[in-house]
Protein backbone atom coordinates (compact mmCIF):
# COMPACT_ATOMS: atom_id res chain seq x y z
CA UNK A 1 0.00 0.00 0.00
CA UNK A 2 0.87 3.45 -1.14
CA UNK A 3 0.69 5.25 2.20
CA UNK A 4 3.55 7.70 3.74
CA UNK A 5 2.15 7.59 7.17
CA UNK A 6 2.34 3.76 6.89
CA UNK A 7 5.97 3.67 5.66
CA UNK A 8 7.21 6.40 8.64
CA UNK A 9 5.40 3.98 10.81
CA UNK A 10 7.59 0.34 8.91
CA UNK A 11 10.70 2.93 9.47
CA UNK A 12 10.83 2.76 5.68
CA UNK A 13 10.75 6.73 6.18
CA UNK A 14 12.56 8.48 8.42
CA UNK A 15 10.67 10.46 10.70
CA UNK A 16 11.67 11.78 13.86
CA UNK A 17 9.65 9.12 16.78
CA UNK A 18 9.16 11.33 19.76
CA UNK A 19 6.82 8.75 21.36
CA UNK A 20 5.84 5.09 20.28
CA UNK A 21 3.27 2.32 21.82
CA UNK A 22 1.46 -0.55 20.10
CA UNK A 23 -1.60 1.83 19.04
CA UNK A 24 -0.06 4.83 17.76
CA UNK A 25 3.37 6.90 17.02
CA UNK A 26 3.99 10.87 17.49
CA UNK A 27 6.16 12.26 14.58
CA UNK A 28 6.50 16.23 13.85
CA UNK A 29 4.86 17.90 10.90
CA UNK A 30 6.96 17.79 8.30
CA UNK A 31 5.66 21.20 7.07
CA UNK A 32 4.93 22.90 10.95
CA UNK A 33 2.22 25.36 11.16
CA UNK A 34 3.39 26.27 15.04
CA UNK A 35 6.44 25.68 16.68
CA UNK A 36 5.30 22.83 18.21
CA UNK A 37 3.43 20.93 15.67
CA UNK A 38 3.19 17.13 15.90
CA UNK A 39 1.13 14.00 14.35
CA UNK A 40 -0.32 11.76 16.20
CA UNK A 41 -1.17 8.52 14.16
CA UNK A 42 -2.45 4.94 14.64
CA UNK A 43 -0.66 2.46 13.42
CA UNK A 44 -3.17 0.68 11.91
CA UNK A 45 -3.91 2.30 8.72
CA UNK A 46 -7.64 3.34 9.07
CA UNK A 47 -8.54 6.18 6.06
CA UNK A 48 -10.58 9.10 7.46
CA UNK A 49 -12.19 9.87 10.91
CA UNK A 50 -15.20 8.44 9.59
CA UNK A 51 -13.99 5.18 9.13
CA UNK A 52 -13.13 4.30 12.71
CA UNK A 53 -14.79 1.58 13.60
CA UNK A 54 -13.40 1.14 17.32
CA UNK A 55 -14.19 3.91 19.66
CA UNK A 56 -11.43 2.56 21.86
CA UNK A 57 -8.81 4.07 19.37
CA UNK A 58 -10.24 7.75 19.93
CA UNK A 59 -9.80 7.46 23.68
CA UNK A 60 -5.89 6.81 22.67
CA UNK A 61 -5.23 8.78 20.53
CA UNK A 62 -6.52 11.55 22.69
CA UNK A 63 -4.98 10.17 25.79
CA UNK A 64 -1.54 10.23 23.61
CA UNK A 65 -2.40 13.65 22.47
CA UNK A 66 -2.67 14.91 26.58
CA UNK A 67 0.69 13.31 27.32
CA UNK A 68 2.32 15.05 24.08
CA UNK A 69 0.19 18.79 25.53
CA UNK A 70 2.03 18.29 28.86
CA UNK A 71 5.58 16.71 27.37
CA UNK A 72 5.97 19.83 25.38
CA UNK A 73 4.94 22.67 27.67
CA UNK A 74 1.83 23.70 25.99
CA UNK A 75 -0.65 22.67 29.21
CA UNK A 76 -0.72 26.93 29.90
CA UNK A 77 0.55 27.89 26.48
CA UNK A 78 -1.95 27.11 23.83
CA UNK A 79 -3.01 24.62 21.78
CA UNK A 80 -5.34 22.76 19.08
CA UNK A 81 -6.11 19.82 18.19
CA UNK A 82 -7.30 19.23 14.82
CA UNK A 83 -8.67 16.17 12.36
CA UNK A 84 -9.25 16.88 8.89
CA UNK A 85 -11.34 14.87 7.28
CA UNK A 86 -13.94 14.01 4.07
CA UNK A 87 -11.73 15.01 1.82
CA UNK A 88 -10.35 18.06 3.72
CA UNK A 89 -7.15 15.93 4.04
CA UNK A 90 -3.98 15.42 2.12
CA UNK A 91 -2.89 12.02 3.94
CA UNK A 92 -5.70 9.46 3.54
CA UNK A 93 -4.07 7.55 7.06
CA UNK A 94 -5.66 8.86 10.24
CA UNK A 95 -3.81 11.31 12.30
CA UNK A 96 -4.47 14.05 14.46
CA UNK A 97 -2.51 17.71 14.77
CA UNK A 98 -1.27 19.00 17.87
CA UNK A 99 -0.42 22.58 16.93
CA UNK A 100 1.08 24.91 19.41
CA UNK A 101 1.26 27.61 21.27
CA UNK A 102 -1.67 28.90 20.05
CA UNK A 103 -3.97 32.18 21.10
CA UNK A 104 -7.34 32.53 21.36
CA UNK A 105 -7.82 34.08 18.20
CA UNK A 106 -5.56 32.61 15.96
CA UNK A 107 -6.83 31.20 12.67
CA UNK A 108 -4.98 28.24 12.09
P1 LIG B 1 -3.72 16.59 6.46
O1 LIG B 1 -4.07 17.74 5.59
O2 LIG B 1 -3.79 15.27 5.73
O3 LIG B 1 -4.45 16.59 7.75
O4 LIG B 1 -2.20 16.82 6.85
C1 LIG B 1 -1.16 15.95 6.55
C2 LIG B 1 0.08 16.54 7.16
O5 LIG B 1 1.15 15.60 6.99
C3 LIG B 1 0.55 17.85 6.52
O6 LIG B 1 0.54 18.88 7.51
C4 LIG B 1 1.95 17.55 5.99
O7 LIG B 1 2.85 18.61 6.20
C5 LIG B 1 2.35 16.29 6.76
N1 LIG B 1 3.21 15.39 6.04
C6 LIG B 1 3.03 14.95 4.76
N2 LIG B 1 4.01 14.10 4.41
C7 LIG B 1 4.83 14.01 5.49
C8 LIG B 1 6.05 13.28 5.72
O8 LIG B 1 6.56 12.55 4.88
N3 LIG B 1 6.61 13.43 6.95
C9 LIG B 1 6.06 14.23 7.90
N4 LIG B 1 6.71 14.30 9.07
N5 LIG B 1 4.93 14.92 7.72
C10 LIG B 1 4.32 14.82 6.51
ZN1 LIG C 1 -1.41 4.18 6.13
Amino acid sequence: MDCIFCKIIKKEIPAKLLYEDETAVVFPDIHPARAVHLLIVPKQHVEDFVKVLDQELFSKLFYIAQQMVAREGLRDRGFRLVVNGGGAQIVSHLHVHLMGPMSKTASL
